[in-house]
């Protein structure tokens, strides 16, 4: 007799956890944003990995899209755009002696300026015998890069002196605004107002400028005043909103990334039962808890308990402390009308969850899990972690007016 073979249960190919990053979105929220600021021109802020998305393919979808520049913090991260062979003009504007300013010279990446790096620049010039493109940089009250305003006469005569050498070509002068996100604070104008002096400053001794620029997307979105010749918006092409009362549909904006992974375990539980390190949730009554195979390590905050995911179009809080790997989720009646557990039986395993995306259908936003870890939305997308995959939906074709669109062929990560 022939024992019965078994067949182990199929495994199916639903991604066990991914950032979706909706092309589409990028491209719908780089025509907002482009329509705001012109006559100015757009800068896609690709830095840190696109806050999260993927640098390469969100670079791409933006050019194709009419972003006009890219920008980096990074020296080498505007190196890898170059790498990927991505020709359009890049600024990156963060550096220190370590920074590689031969190879920025040699791949034509445009520089900014805050005063000591001018001698590395020219020298990098000089050797690879060919001029910089130099943006000088202006500390017009964020009191971080940029150069003192006392420190300004003297930098700008410096630069133009390498100009008139031939080593470098003075192209730009920017500043970075500190309260834009807050439109009522008065520090904006008197930013403004040193911008416009410092330009005058450059021009006065000799500088052509191509790129006056100011704006960061709060002020791309709130202060028309504030536009010159270019915008650098980072925040509102990922669809996110930088005001604390604007959401990204009041704004025009689509969110791109959709953090979704699947049910991990789904298990019936007696009343008083524990819930993760601490034991600082423990259930009320007999339930039912989920548990979501995202954790710290995928770049979930842990302090962020409370934070809301979606499974079976209902939202529920996270419950008990976020681990390394996996948070979990309570089914159970708290906030629900009329639940009976019975109704998440284990059908739930395997469920897709959701813990943010574009909002369609009332689902969780990443505001709520900014609010629940006690920061901004920048900071969530952009820690998502590359234990996370990202695959990419959609495309520069935009939106045709609704979000999450066709879904075109997976253009891989980054
Ligand atoms: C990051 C950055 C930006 C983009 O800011 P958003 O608020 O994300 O638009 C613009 N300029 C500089 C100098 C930056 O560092």
């Amino acid at each position: 007799m022939n024992p019965t073979v078994v067949p182990p249960p199929a495994r199916d190919t639903v991604p066990e956890r991914q950032a979706v990053i909706n092309l589409s979105a990028i491209a719908h929220n780089i025509a907002q944003l482009r329509s705001i600021a012109a006559p100015a021109k757009l800068m896609a802020v690709v830095k840190a990995d696109a806050y999260g998305h993927g640098m390469i393919p969100v670079a791409r979808t933006a050019l194709a899209a009419g972003a006009h520049w890219l920008g980096t913090a990074h020296v080498a991260e505007a190196l890898k755009l170059r790498e990927a062979g991505i020709d359009a003009p890049v600024l990156a504007w963060l550096h220190t002696p370590s920074t590689d300013f031969a190879a920025a010279v040699s791949q034509g990446i445009d520089l900014g300026c805050s005063g000591w790096e001018l001698e590395h620049i020219a020298a990098a010039a000089r050797a690879e015998e060919r001029p910089a493109r130099i943006h000088l940089k202006i500390d017009t009250g964020l009191g971080r890069n940029g150069s003192s305003m006392a420190g300004w006469d003297a930098l700008v005569s410096d630069a133009i002196a390498f100009q008139d050498e031939g080593l470098l070509r003075v192209v730009g002068v920017f500043s970075h605004l500190a309260v834009a996100d807050e439109p009522h604070r008065p520090e904006t104008d008197a930013q403004i107002q040193a911008f416009r002096e410092a330009v005058a400053v450059a021009e006065d001794a000799g500088a052509d400028l191509e790129v006056r620029h100011l704006a960061n997307t709060p002020a791309t979105l709130s202060r028309p005043d504030t536009h010159f010749d270019m915008v650098r918006t980072g925040l509102g092409i990922y669809g996110l909103s930088p005001f604390e009362d604007r959401t990204s549909a009041q704004l025009g904006l689509v969110p791109a990334m959709t953090l979704q992974t699947r049910v991990a375990l789904c298990k019936d539980v007696p009343s008083g039962q524990g819930v993760s390190y601490g034991l600082n949730y423990v259930s009320g009554r007999p339930t039912t808890l989920g548990l979501i195979p995202l954790g710290y390590a995928d770049g979930i905050p842990r302090i962020a308990t409370g934070g809301p995911v979606r499974v079976n179009g209902v939202t529920y809080p996270v419950v008990g402390r976020i681990a390394m790997d996996q948070m979990v989720i309570d089914f159970g009646p708290d906030g629900r009308e009329g639940f009976s557990a019975a109704e998440v039986p284990g059908s739930a395993l395997g469920a897709t969850a959701v813990l943010f995306g574009d909002g369609s259908g009332g689902g969780p936003l990443v505001e709520q899990w900014a609010d629940a870890a006690g920061t901004v939305n920048y900071e969530v997308v952009t820690r998502i972690s590359q234990r996370v995959p990202r695959t990419y939906v959609g495309g520069p074709g935009g939106l045709d007016g609704t979000p999450g669109s066709e879904p075109a062929a997976d253009e891989g990560g980054a």
